[in-house]
């Protein structure tokens, strides 16, 4: 004790670590005083040791102490050091020295100028076990080292302002810069945000080294026990220190060996062997040694530069956690896609291929026969006189609003839930669509509120002037009474049959059903061809001859006669040749959806809301164009369907009247709360006329599989 009897330090925080500091330094003799923001604990604390307990400024202002150590936040440790430095003491700091690489370099700076002595508690360095393992890697026991293996596990306080690789990682770092003598050329790291979305509980580091060396730090507070071992791996062996084991085996050698057989490499499994270590507090080393190098001069092995350089590594990883940008992986073809376009192409092959081979033939891409013979079959197929073939379904509509001469004041009624081609063309003309509720059955526009949207169109200063019906999902409007309701207000009714093409009511099919409809042949509609198209269906001859005009720059009497303004908007030739093909097949494909619509709500019967069919008194043939099911949280479910390679969409995450350009769009008063909640629980499934029994079933159980894990969680 003698030797120590002028030296003097006063240890400020006393918590649980800064406890054990006291009582080490009090066991050496040179304990002076205690500080604590708590005064309770500073005092029981001091009267244990018998010293007295004072506050900072105090012990600043105390020349009779020496040194101070700081068991204090991280975050006060730069702050701290500089005061203490001015007012003439040395300094024992736990780690990390500071939170940022700037607030070492300052006091580090201030440091060296002064003179002092400065230790910053990176314990492990003065663990015999680590000491063990680092002489003998320096006499070459491991040969070349190749691999360092840190790892930090426990469950531990979550700390508010520093992440856990600040936390727990400057112990590994201090270790892997001590066995290396050298600072990493560059780090990596990624953090994981599993308690709070601030601060990183869990991190993995690496630190890549010149000549291929490489080390790999884990930190995590979320482990359930506690895990501190490092692995050092060389050419000729590897030491492990397991901080968990007891004495007789913290170190440990293991003589595994690489050796070459064929040309492959195969390690060899050889001795191991436990490393004797002398058993010795390492916290009291690490003051003894602090107390010792105040006495003499020296520097301590664990300096204000070494905590400088595990600081900068530190900043390095904190930097690289946010530069990180993931590589997404190859995404995986869904095992079960929406619709399955290649069971069809199979079925109808040989003919589809004469059928484009002869478009190929010929040459005539455009207007070609293939044209008229598709709309004189669609004609027959639906029962109505006339249908002119155009570029997409929502040219199909532009087409028809031209027709009808929409003009700028004029307003049309549509309902809020389905796709944006329904409203995109009224605000093409200049005109004002007026957003609908939906029947909450049917979510097709709802005929009670006919009245209300043309009070919204009037008020919003507008001419109502008709009402664009959709078939959404394949489920045909309510056509008898909106024919009434319209008639008698002096409307008139276009239908959007993009998704009902085939469906019926009372054995009037879609087509027959408004004094215009329109249909899409997109690929993933109920009659889709391979690219875009589209149709209007009306029996109407004038409004036949002038749709035939406007879709042919409004073509008159004879070619670059041109009567009226119009569009070019025709269909292919060779997609009218696919719709040929696949026409013949539509009506038996029309009645496998009506079985596999059958199936998915038997096999989803109390899991899950499907879809109403129609009840059989309406007489309603629905087309199913989509398979779509109602839930909360359907996009959890969709999660879940993706990880099983179920793929499955979202018809449509938003009402029409909330996307951004239609925001300004008048909508019925009290808004359409019914297709605002639609919207934010519907999810179709894979459909299509080939899907069979054994997937739907699969399908099924997933989404049983989801429903029963949410509701036991
Ligand atoms: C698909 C669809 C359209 C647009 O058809 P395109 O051929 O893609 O232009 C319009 N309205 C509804 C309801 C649709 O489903």
């Amino acid at each position: 004790m003698t030797v120590n009897e002028h030296i003097t330090v006063a240890v400020v925080g006393c918590g649980q670590w800064g406890a054990k500091v006291v009582s080490a330094f009090a066991r050496m003799g040179v304990l002076a005083a205690v500080t604590d923001a708590d005064f309770k604990q500073a005092n029981k604390i001091a009267r244990d040791y018998d010293v007295p307990a004072l506050d900072w400024q105090s012990v600043l202002d105390d020349h009779s102490i020496m040194a101070v150590a700081l068991v204090t936040p991280a975050k006060d440790h730069a702050n701290m050091i500089d005061e203490a430095i001015r007012a003439g003491k040395h300094v024992y700091v736990e780690k990390p020295l500071a939170l940022s690489a700037s607030d070492a370099e300052a006091v580090a700076d201030l440091i060296a100028r002064s003179g002092k002595t400065v230790l910053v508690g990176h314990i492990l360095q003065y663990h015999p076990a680590f000491i063990a393992l680092k002489s003998l890697v320096q006499k070459g026991k491991l040969g070349r080292v190749r691999f360092i293996q840190s790892t930090r596990f426990g469950p531990g306080r979550i700390r508010q302002d520093e992440d856990v690789l600040w936390c727990l990682a400057p112990h590994d770092i201090s270790m892997i810069l001590s066995l290396t003598g050298r600072q990493p050329e560059s780090v990596r790291a990624h953090g994981s945000y599993l308690l709070r979305a601030d601060i990183a509980d869990t991190i993995n580091c690496r630190l890549m080294f010149a000549d291929n060396m490489e080390a790999e730090i884990a930190v995590s507070w979320t482990h359930p026990y506690k895990q501190r071992n490092l692995v050092v791996t060389g050419d000729e062996g590897t030491l492990v220190f397991d901080d968990d084991q007891p004495w007789d085996s913290k170190l440990r050698y293991f003589n595994n060996t690489l050796t070459w057989e064929k040309g492959y490499p195969n390690l060899k499994e050889g001795d191991s062997e436990a490393i004797f270590v002398e058993e010795r507090e390492p916290l009291l080393q690490q003051t003894k040694h602090f107390v010792e190098c105040i006495r003499t001069g020296r520097r301590p092995i664990t300096d204000v530069q070494e905590g400088l350089s595990v600081v900068n590594v530190l900043d390095a990883a904190a930097q690289a956690m946010l530069d990180q940008k993931g590589v997404p992986t190859k995404s995986m073809a869904y095992k079960i896609p929406m619709v399955d376009l290649k069971a069809q192409q199979k079925r109808i092959k040989a003919s589809l291929d004469k059928r484009i081979a002869d478009v190929l033939h010929e040459g005539r891409y455009v207007w070609g026969p293939e044209i008229g013979q598709l709309e004189q079959k669609l004609a027959s197929y639906t029962g109505c006189e006339h249908v002119i073939t155009c570029s997409s379904g929502t040219d199909a509509l532009l087409l028809a609003l031209l027709a009808i001469a929409l003009v700028p004041g004029d307003a049309v009624l549509v309902p809020a839930f389905t796709f944006v081609g329904t409203a995109e063309p009224i605000v093409l003309l200049g005109a004002t669509p007026v957003f609908v509720d939906v029947d909450p059955v049917t979510m097709c526009i709802s005929p009670d509120l006919i009245v209300k949207g043309v009070e919204a169109a009037k008020k919003a200063g507008c001419r109502p002037v008709g009402i664009i019906t959709v078939d959404l999902f394949g489920y045909p409007a309510d056509y008898p009474r909106l024919h009434s309701i319209s008639s008698a207000m002096g409307l008139w009714l276009i239908a959007d049959g993009a998704q009902s093409f085939g469906a019926s009511v009372a054995d009037h099919r879609v087509g027959t059903l408004a004094s215009m409809t329109t249909t899409s042949f997109f690929p993933a509609k109920p009659l889709g061809c391979y690219g875009d198209g589209g149709a209007v269906f009306t029996s109407d001859a004038e409004l036949a001859a002038k749709l035939r005009s406007i879709h042919q720059h409004g073509k008159g009497e004879s070619r670059y006669d041109h009567v009226r303004r119009g569009v070019n908007s025709r269909l292919d030739t060779l997609q009218a040749a696919i719709l040929l093909d696949k026409l013949d097949i539509f009506p038996e494909e029309l009645e496998q959806r009506q079985q596999i619509a059958a199936r998915y709500a038997c096999f989803l019967k109390g899991v899950v809301q499907t879809p109403h069919p129609p009840p059989p008194e309406s007489k309603i043939h629905h087309a199913w164009a989509t398979y779509t099911i109602r839930l909360e949280n359907r996009d959890a479910l969709q999660q879940h369907l993706k990880s099983l390679g179920i793929q499955s969409t979202i018809h449509y995450p938003k009402p029409v009247h909330q996307l951004a350009p239609y925001q300004d769009c008048p909508t019925i008063e009290g808004g359409c709360p019914i297709a605002e909640q639609a919207t934010s629980e519907v999810l179709s499934l894979p459909f299509h006329p080939y899907l069979d029994e054994d997937t739907q079933w699969q399908i099924s159980n997933a989404v049983r599989q989801f429903v029963v894990d949410q509701s036991t969680q």
